[in-house]
């Protein structure tokens, strides 16, 4: 509680205007994305639809990024990429990841020292599931990123969740 409250030298203790609802939102906004995200579950470009399916099962993930032989982010797929490339008809056997996969420059990306706010405003607004967490890297001049995480909306409702009640136990809620 000692954020409702300030100090300062010669001025004493003064209210600092922060209300307790303040304080619970304001969390979501310091709270950054490098405190909340999971560990990224990846496949090769070249990899079948028939594995990215297998790996959305084995590792119980609702997306999967793409990434290059040398592990930089190429793309990702969703569970409805997959169904849709499933019902087409073809060789999921043979069909790669990379030509069913949304693509580099459109993938919505999150960093690690951005706020979880911030990100969880890109997923509603852009309607996705999950954000690969990056680090930004040039290769041959050009900006290129790695990929090590995955922010989704779990990864929201865990923070939701932990933050009711730590409130709740302090008697705010
Ligand atoms: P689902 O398709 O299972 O509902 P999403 O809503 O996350 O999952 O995905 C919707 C579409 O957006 C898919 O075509 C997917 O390839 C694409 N997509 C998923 N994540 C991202 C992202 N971070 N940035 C851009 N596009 C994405």
């Amino acid at each position: 509680m000692s954020e409702l409250i300030g100090a300062k030298p010669k001025v004493g203790y003064y209210v600092t205007g922060q209300n307790v609802n303040n304080l619970k939102t304001s969390a979501f906004n310091t709270i950054l994305v490098a405190d909340v995200y999971s560990r990224p579950i990846i496949v090769k470009g070249n990899s079948s639809v028939y594995e990215a399916i297998l790996t959305l099962f084995t590792e119980d993930v609702g997306t999967i990024f793409v990434v290059s032989e040398d592990n930089l982010l190429e793309g990702a797929v969703s569970r409805k990429d997959l169904i849709k490339a499933a019902m087409g008809g073809k060789n999921n056997n043979e069909l790669p990841v990379s030509i069913i996969m949304t693509r580099m420059p459109n993938i919505i990306l999150a960093t690690p020292d951005e706020s979880v706010l911030t990100a969880a405003q890109k997923l509603l607004r852009h309607q996705v599931d999950a954000l690969p967490v990056v680090k930004l890297i040039e290769v041959d001049d050009q900006p290129r990123f790695q990929v090590i995480g995955r922010f989704t909306k779990t990864n929201i409702t865990h923070l939701f969740v932990q933050l009711a009640e730590k409130y709740h136990k302090g008697g705010l809620l």
